[in-house]
């Protein structure tokens, strides 16, 4: 059945019905909303069921001692459970932080404090969101091991050749993304990973814009943690997800500390329990994690091989329409990117840009995308992104064109 109805295209007119924001207006015109890889819309199947769960169904979890009490835990471990199948991995390799960002840095605290030392290498690329690089760059300092970066070319790839040579017995971790959220660049994860294994280093893939786009499969990738947000996946804001394999979460220690992650205390001495519990202290965002457990059934229901398909057609249309803008010059043009653009337009700065089509309605980024070292290396201060979800049409990439050709027109 799944494999007919990933065959059957998308039908975007019932999606986009389906996000009630997408029937606002903005400025008086309808919402084109093309800012997707800074965070995406929510569908009312999961505004529905956290409204639900919060009307009737809400309780604290894992205290177990009454029905309403047991039953907000299934619900929570159910959706545990489906957003690991979802990565394709156990349940007790999925542990819920506040976002990527507290992933990574659960992870180079953690991790990075135990297992680095003086003289050994952390490995990160140039194309890094800040999250995942200023985590390692604190570890470093702490633990005196050297923070190195594999470089991007001018179309925005990774320099594999050079991966291979930074690579060496000192490599003790390599932290890259698996999409860029600026270049929209894929990485090869699953090269880069069995290159890291075979110089005895671990793996963290950022996958928070990776996520919402592919068929993420942690252990064909073979990683040895993957980290995204539940809000760039549909889902609500202040929940993400760290996916560790089972022996390298257990040999790490806690993070943050407090309740629901002990065994036992006393005055001289705690015990901690087994991850993921182990890295989830405190009441965590019970109704987020029903709401994301939602999002992925619903991103299931739509089928991301769909999304995938759809979204290439929006990419590609988007690049050819943009490209007839007079001074356009594209910022990360790899094959096979995913559906996020981003340029220049002559010398006409990006919030100018930004601000003249949110007067008709456009929402889209403009600015550094918390990527300084990436607009470095291509030379620009700020880029605008323009970047699409599979609720976005190819209407939506013409009135992003004919605003930026008024722009053009308004500053030459
Ligand atoms: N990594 C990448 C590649 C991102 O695009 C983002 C969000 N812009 C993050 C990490 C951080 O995600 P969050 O702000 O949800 O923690």
């Amino acid at each position: 059945m799944s494999v007919i109805m990933e065959k059957e295209a998308l039908d975007v007119k019932k999606i986009r019905a389906g996000f009630p924001e997408l029937l606002r207006s903005v400025n008086a015109y309808p919402l084109v909303y093309l800012d997707n890889a800074a965070t995406g819309l929510k569908p009312s199947a999961v505004i529905e069921r956290m409204r639900a769960f919060d009307m009737l169904e809400y309780a604290t979890v894992r205290r177990g001692s009454y029905k309403i009490g047991e039953e907000a835990t299934e619900q929570f471990e159910l959706a545990r459970a489906d957003v690991a199948r979802f990565i394709n991995a156990n349940p007790g390799e999925v542990v819920f932080t506040s976002g990527a960002t507290q992933s990574i840095n659960l992870v180079a605290s953690s991790w990075g404090r135990k297992f680095l030392k003086e003289g050994d290498e952390v490995l990160v690329s140039a194309m890094e969101h800040h999250a995942n690089i200023v985590p390692w760059q604190m570890v470093c300092a702490e633990t005196g091991a050297k923070l190195r970066v594999i470089p991007v070319d001018d179309t925005g790839e990774l320099v594999m050749d050079e991966y291979a040579r930074l690579l060496g017995p000192r490599t003790k971790i390599v932290a890259v993304t698996h999409v860029s959220n600026v270049l929209g660049t894929v990485n090869p994860v699953r090269d880069i990973t069995a290159m890291a294994h075979g110089e005895g280093a671990r793996v963290l893939i950022d996958g928070a814009q990776a996520i919402p786009h592919m068929k993420v499969d942690v252990r064909g990738i073979d990683c040895d943690f993957y980290v995204f947000s539940s809000h760039k996946l549909y889902g609500p804001t202040g929940l993400g997800v760290l996916y560790g394999k089972a022996d390298v979460l257990e040999s790490m220690p806690p993070y943050v500390t407090g309740g629901d992650m002990i065994e036992r205390v006393t005055f001289e001495k705690t015990t901690f329990r087994k991850a993921p519990a182990r890295f989830e202290a405190g009441t965590p965002p019970v109704t987020q994690v029903i709401g994301l457990g939602e999002a992925v059934r619903y991103i299931q229901r739509v089928g991301l091989g769909r999304i995938e398909e759809y979204e290439r057609e929006l990419l590609e249309y988007g690049e050819r329409t943009l490209s007839a803008i007079p001074g356009i010059r594209f910022i990360g043009t790899a094959p096979g990117k995913a559906s996020i653009i981003s340029f220049t337009l002559g010398d006409i700065h990006p919030h100018d840009i930004v601000t003249a089509l949110d007067h008709h309605g456009v929402a889209v980024r403009g600015g550094h995308h918390c990527a300084q070292p990436l607009m470095d290396r291509f030379g620009v201060p700020a880029t605008v992104r323009a970047s699409f979800a599979f609720y976005n049409t190819f209407a939506d990439i013409a009135t992003l064109a004919e605003g930026l050709r008024e722009v053009v027109e308004v500053f030459s």
